[in-house]
């Protein structure tokens, strides 16, 4: 069975976001650990985690996916910024292993005119100082569009940051269509070869999730900017071989398109038709 969501909101917490998933027909889900520009997050509460775990274990929900604020920056010129990313995500890993078993995605960074190879550096070290051996949650870096000094803009990028985490095993990879799109993976008539070079890069069994969208923008244009499946550059056509192609389709996969809940009720409907 083809496992798809959606990005939901958080605020009313976990077992609101559990019943919101089943009514359209989601098996999984995705979620901000806190207001998306940063800030604090609400305090846990135990007694909606217990249920919302015993009510995914009854629907099915599984795989759900914690997305960190996308304002942080670990690889910042100010140290401030890059302290205050690293005990952000410090304290959302805390947090999340009421959740145990899941995956933390986050953007690498941007280098902000440093270079790459300080981003890089930046970041791994940021990781190297939250990751633990007891953690029970996977940390992934999402593929980038190289909008502005974005790190991650390649799978080489990506790279060089795991190779630089003591802990790799707690590491892997989150890929957005849009994103490797708009970064110049054409995925549309070379899904094979793009898939081949994530593997001979990274290697496939990094890869732990999928963000399903289609792109406003060509191929290789850098913008990031999401469309509803079918309504932009990738197509329905691309993005069904795509939940199919056999490297991916028992990843989870997560629609973050412009859409309010009947819209992603559609788009999950459309793909679950078009699985196989
Ligand atoms: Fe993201
Ligand atoms: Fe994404
Ligand atoms: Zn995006």
């Amino acid at each position: 069975m083809l496992t798809i969501g959606c990005h939901l909101s958080s605020s009313k917490g976990y077992l609101a976001m559990g019943k919101t998933a089943v009514s359209i027909d989601a098996n999984t889900f995705q979620f901000f650990t806190r207001n998306p520009r940063g800030g604090n997050a609400k305090a846990l509460d135990e007694a909606d985690v217990k249920d919302y775990l015993a009510y995914a274990a009854q629907n099915g929900i599984h795989h759900i996916l914690a997305h960190a604020p996308y304002t942080l920056n670990g690889c910042s010129a100010d140290e401030h910024l890059r302290d205050f990313a690293r005990r952000t995500m410090e304290d959302d890993l805390r947090r999340l292993e009421f959740t145990p078993g899941n995956c933390y995605n986050f953007h690498p960074g941007s280098h902000v005119g440093q270079g790459v190879e300080t981003g890089v550096s930046y970041i791994s070290g940021m990781l190297n100082q939250i990751l633990t051996p007891q953690h029970q949650t996977t940390v992934l870096l999402e593929t980038m569009s190289g909008k502005g000094s974005e790190v991650g803009r390649n799978f080489e990028e990506l790279r060089e940051i795991l190779d630089r985490v003591q802990l790799s095993d707690k590491m892997g990879v989150c890929l957005d269509t849009c994103h490797v799109w708009d970064g110049g993976y054409d995925i549309v008539n070379h899904l094979d070869e793009v898939l081949d070079e994530f593997d001979r890069v990274i290697g496939l069994k990094r890869l732990k999730a999928v963000h399903l969208n289609d792109s406003m923008n060509d191929l290789g244009s850098h913008k990031d900017r999401h469309a509803k499946l079918g309504e932009g550059k990738i197509g329905l056509e691309a993005l069904t071989r795509v939940v199919n192609h056999p490297a991916l389709s028992e990843l989870p996969f997560y629609l973050e398109t412009p859409n309010e809940l009947d819209g992603y009720a559609k788009e999950i409907r459309m793909m679950r038709e078009r699985y196989l």
